[in-house]
């Protein structure tokens, strides 16, 4: 599952090949999409811009509608030069928007929905722009509200809750918990007003600082002693906690935890020294 800031990133270079640009060719696999095309067509339209919301992809079109994607696991978009050789096969081709620069193809995306300004509005699966923590838009002190509203519930679970807020995806999910120095498995009940306000932040910068034009593709939350401009063939080597099961953490030195939690059984790395559970409690990893 993508995170928001590859979902971002990924919007970003779509905007640049579409935003402001006439549309001159469109085709999708997908029935809905096709005829949606056929009543309004695409092609004479100008794409106006492209943004993420969450792990959600918008390509918003001058004639109001809004194309809605989501990647999941597998879905990707590439941007080609017109008679450039694609990189996959055009049997996992699902939607081709082109211009006269570009020709943008969506791979095996598996959702793809077009969407009035009303629709989407509406839609409670798309996370309006208030809701991701990468948009201008982010409202953080509504976002502490909606999240001490599951006050049952283990926190690192409600970072995951897109409607909470959207964009924190495993990874900096662990990483956003290990940095506010927050354990993963606290319900949210015992949270201080103060460690819900500074998990927000957390996550909030720790995206933002991997959406920089120079972060490249992995991600980064931890730098070490020097800045790391490469890629690191150990993914887990620029993290604080994930991925590091029984290595020192990098703050105290006591073997990093993991644990599957929460109902769809995802995987938590924490430091059980620097993220204590308020009561003192320990918790087995
Ligand atoms: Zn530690």
């Amino acid at each position: 599952m993508p995170e928001g800031d590859t979902i971002f990133r990924t919007a970003r270079t779509l905007g640049r090949a579409l935003a402001g640009k006439l549309v001159t060719g469109f085709q999708s696999t997908y029935p809905k999409l096709t005829r949606c095309n056929d009543d309004t067509p695409l092609v004479g339209q100008t794409v106006e811009r492209v943004e993420s919301r969450g792990k959600w992809l918008l390509i918003h079109f001058s004639g109001g509608g809004t194309l809605a994607t989501h990647m999941l696991m597998s879905g990707s978009w590439h941007i080609y030069r017109h008679g450039e050789r694609w990189q996959q096969p055009r049997a996992n081709m699902r939607i081709v928007i082109e211009n006269n620069d570009y020709v943008a193809v969506g791979f095996r995306v598996p959702v793809a929905e077009m969407h009035t300004a009303q629709s989407l509005a509406r839609n409670a699966r798309i996370p309006g722009a208030a809701t991701d923590v990468l948009s201008g838009a982010f409202d953080a002190a509504e976002a502490a509200r909606r999240l001490v509203a599951h006050g049952d519930e283990e926190i690192a679970d409600v970072l995951l809750d897109q409607k909470v807020m959207a964009g924190v995806g495993n990874v900096f999910k662990s990483e956003t918990c290990f940095v506010a120095g927050v354990n993963p498995f606290c319900r949210v009940s015992a949270l201080s007003g103060e460690q819900v306000r500074a998990l927000i932040a957390t996550a909030q910068k720790l995206i933002a600082a991997n959406v920089l034009e120079d972060s490249g593709d992995g991600i980064v939350t931890y730098r070490g002693r020097k800045r790391r401009t490469t890629h690191e063939s150990d993914p887990s080597a620029s993290l604080w906690v994930y991925g590091r099961r029984g290595e020192p953490c990098r703050r105290c030195g006591e073997p990093v935890r993991r644990r599957l939690q929460g109902p769809d059984a995802r995987v938590t790395f924490w430091c059980q020294r620097c993220q204590p559970m308020p009561d003192g409690s320990d918790v087995d990893g």
